[in-house]
């Protein structure tokens, strides 16, 4: 029999007590934002602990930030810039070869649908201006000759513009590798469950925690209302929108992704999201699917080894590749 009840029910607690605050504890999310690129991008982190994690997190910005720096059109000191302002070749960053290599390869695959050297078009219709306007016909069709062809040639580390009258843009790509280059730096802090998402442009590392991240794929006309989700691990998903930059003359919407062969924005998508292994791939896929329309543009994706995707038609419509079928839930 016990003499004390009291303190063997006082001992018992204390050891459950103990064994609760010393239990292994689920890590918690860290979520930081910053404005990149002028988008509002969100990092999210698992596993490390929050001084650590906000550290990683913090360099991977600065990362982003080196490659804004590198790629944009308005930093008058990035490569991009000098390489417009050029007559002879440039010695540029490995950073800059790549992008470049990745641009010129997905225009060929596109047969020239997404074209990195719409520099001058998108000056011409400006939508950064506080009220764009549709530009005369006459001052589109007068760019549209210098999109034919390859845009720069590439000799070693140099780099070259082959048309005096194209200006290169990298928008529809640059996005997408800064996000990649986030995830190698929070990948080497060693962080095994991130995601990176600037303005649509997702890249995932591992899952979220035991589980895939789960991926919302918004609605292209219902506004704040998904369409689908996905649930991926490893994976970069991108979607190219005609909801996201736009202005509306006469009814008509005006949107920035560009039909390099009119001058005018792609009419035949509402949206296109791509699945695949890196963020600047899908980033350019997804403009390039988007001005090809649902029926090329979906065979583009189709034709591609480890790339899915799905593309919203302009009337409403939606296509998806058949390796995304099983893995998408509709809303
Ligand atoms: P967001 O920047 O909203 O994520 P996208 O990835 O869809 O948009 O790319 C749109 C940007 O890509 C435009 O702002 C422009 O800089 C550039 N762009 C537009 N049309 C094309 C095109 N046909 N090929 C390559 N780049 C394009
Ligand atoms: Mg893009």
């Amino acid at each position: 029999m016990l003499k004390r009840p009291l303190a063997l029910i006082a001992a018992l607690l204390l050891i459950l007590l103990l064994s609760w605050s010393l239990r292994p504890r689920a890590a918690s999310d860290v979520s930081r934002t910053a404005l990149i690129m002028g988008t509002l991008v969100e990092i999210k982190g698992v596993g490390l602990d929050d001084k650590d994690m906000e550290g990683a997190i913090s360099d991977a910005f600065d990362a982003m930030r080196r490659e804004e720096a590198r790629f944009s059109t308005r930093i008058e000191t990035s490569q991009i810039s000098a390489i417009n302002r050029a007559i002879t070749a440039i010695e540029v960053d490995p950073e800059v070869l790549a992008v470049l290599q990745l641009g010129q390869r997905i225009s060929r695959q596109s047969e020239g649908a997404f074209h990195p050297g719409l520099g001058r078009l998108l000056k011409l219709w400006n939508f950064e201006a506080v009220s764009p306007r549709v530009p005369a016909l006459s001052e589109v069709n007068a760019l549209l000759p210098a999109l034919i062809g390859e845009p720069v040639a590439i000799s070693g580390s140099a780099v070259k513009r082959l048309n005096p009258d194209l200006q290169l843009d990298l928008g529809g790509i640059a996005k997408g590798y800064a996000v990649d280059r986030a995830l190698a730096v929070l990948r080497a802090a060693g962080i095994e469950s991130a995601s990176v998402n600037a303005g649509g442009d997702i890249g995932l590392l591992g899952g979220h925690a035991e589980r895939p991240w789960k991926i919302g794929i918004q609605h292209p006309r219902k506004t704040g209302q998904l369409l689908a989700t996905l649930e991926l691990r490893d994976r970069a998903v991108v979607t190219s929108g005609d909801y996201e930059r736009f202005f509306l003359q006469d009814g008509m919407r005006y949107h920035h992704v560009f039909d390099p062969r009119t001058g005018f924005p792609a009419r035949a998508c509402q949206s296109v999201s791509v699945v695949t292994a890196t963020v600047a791939e899908a980033d350019a896929l997804a403009t390039a699917a988007f001005v090809l329309g649902p029926i090329k543009g979906l065979a583009l994706l189709e034709r591609l080894p480890d790339v899915e995707g799905l593309i919203v038609s302009a009337t409403g419509e939606v296509e998806v590749t058949s390796g995304l079928k099983d893995q998408i839930r509709w809303r």
